[in-house]
């Protein structure tokens, strides 16, 4: 590690020795999100936030090896994901280029403070991998949109301030063309959040109805009908490498736990049992070397390009396989509740179910399998 981003971990490292994360997951009401956004608060204090953005909207400039440490060692100290993620790594990164320097001052440095969480507002009940179907209209009368619609899958819509939304500006334009990105004001009226519960017993997302929406024109992110190239921002953020690193040091960290408790109770001795839990640290092996060659490509200024599939892809496959391992593994175990302090035993059962999710969020495995093929491996499009 050169001598800066040596420098760079001791003063995140002392940082966190004093200022030690909250001891929680995921937010899943309204004084866990109070605690996250104080958290978030914490962090912005320290310049801890966005430290990817630049100086000038509140940020470090960090480089891309010391995002990665970053991610890491707040990993290592348990630290939660931010409630205003979807602020810091999709909404703040698409203002950078394609907002308006008044929109950038009014929003950017409240995302990072956590005074504005954010939401996004892009899948709907017949539009996800196919996202240019997004049927959400918003029509321009008497200077402001009225927007009316539903979306779905809304992650942390139930504690967001405002969600960037796409909806179709020109339903006579070909799918691509008519798409508009607007900021919703999540307490606007006409705004319907209704939380959906998951298999893991959270409501972490949610369905959300607009109906007559009121949003003020200068809400509009980037050129009307021009929405989506700007969503090609975002979605290239999220696809981008941030939270893989913290996923890889969790990972690692589960996989000794596991193989730390098998050793202690003479499960090790069971060659099936070796066998699987060799196979899972084979898999996270693979996975860090995935990253650091991810890591090496944006260091040499490289974009974060469609490779990244491979990385989501193998990601998703192998987060599943390693649940199901333990779950394996543990027996009957398993099903002890995940907060048992003493064996902690039952996380595995929640992990094998919310992995679940791995394979379809930020884009499903068949369309990273379809983008490896046709722009990695330059295989022909199928004819549509
Ligand atoms: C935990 C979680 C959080 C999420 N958070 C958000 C959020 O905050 N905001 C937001 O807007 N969305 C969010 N999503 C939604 C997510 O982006 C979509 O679920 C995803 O894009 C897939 O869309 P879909 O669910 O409509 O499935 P569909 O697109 O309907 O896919 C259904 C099945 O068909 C397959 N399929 C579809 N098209 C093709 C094709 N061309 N070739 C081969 N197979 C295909 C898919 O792989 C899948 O197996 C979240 C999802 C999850 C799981």
């Amino acid at each position: 590690m050169p001598p800066r981003d040596a420098d760079f971990r001791d003063e995140l490292q002392s940082w966190l020795a004093e200022h030690p994360p909250p001891d929680i997951e995921l937010a899943t009401t309204r004084e866990e999100a109070q605690r996250l956004r104080e958290w978030q608060r914490t962090l912005h204090g320290g310049r801890w936030i966005g430290i990817h953005w630049p100086v000038q909207y509140g940020g470090r400039g960090a480089s891309p090896a010391q995002v990665a440490i970053y991610n890491a060692e707040l990993a290592r100290a348990g630290a939660p994901p931010v409630l205003g993620r979807a602020g810091v790594t999709l909404v703040g990164p698409t203002l950078m280029t394609h907002g308006t320097e008044e929109q950038r001052l009014r929003w950017m440095r409240r995302i990072l403070a956590g005074d504005d969480v954010w939401c996004q507002l892009f899948s709907e009940p017949g539009a996800g991998s196919d996202l240019a179907a997004l049927s959400t209209r918003a029509d321009k009368r008497g200077g402001v949109y009225r927007v009316n619609g539903q979306k779905v899958w809304s992650s942390y819509a139930t504690f967001a301030d405002l969600g960037i939304a796409l909806v179709r500006t020109n339903p006579d334009a070909p799918p691509h063309k008519g798409i508009s990105m607007l900021a919703i004001p999540m307490d606007a009226e006409g705004v319907d959040v209704r939380p959906l519960r998951q298999i893991t017993g959270e409501r972490e997302f949610n369905e959300v109805f607009l109906d007559d929406v009121e949003v003020p024109v200068d809400n509009l992110i980037g050129p009307e009908n021009d929405g989506w190239r700007v969503a090609n921002t975002t979605l290239a953020n999220e696809r981008g490498a941030a939270f893989i690193w913290r996923e890889q040091v969790q990972l690692e960290a589960a996989i000794e736990h596991l193989w730390n408790t098998c050793a202690g109770d003479g499960r090790l001795d069971d060659p099936l049992v070796r066998e699987g839990l060799a196979r899972s640290r084979i898999a996270v092996e693979i996975f860090r070397l995935h990253n650091a060659r991810t890591l090496s490509r944006l260091s040499r200024g490289h974009d974060i390009g469609p490779e990244s599939s491979l990385v989501k892809l193998f990601w998703a496959g192998m987060s599943q396989r390693l649940f199901e391992t333990a779950t394996a593994v543990s027996g009957p175990r398993a099903t002890l509740a995940a907060e048992d302090e003493n064996t902690g035993d039952g996380k595995w059962t929640r992990g094998l179910l919310s992995t679940r999710a791995n394979s379809i969020m930020g884009g499903t495995s068949e369309i990273q399998r379809t983008i490896l093929a046709e722009r990695v491996l330059g295989l022909p499009r199928e004819p549509r």
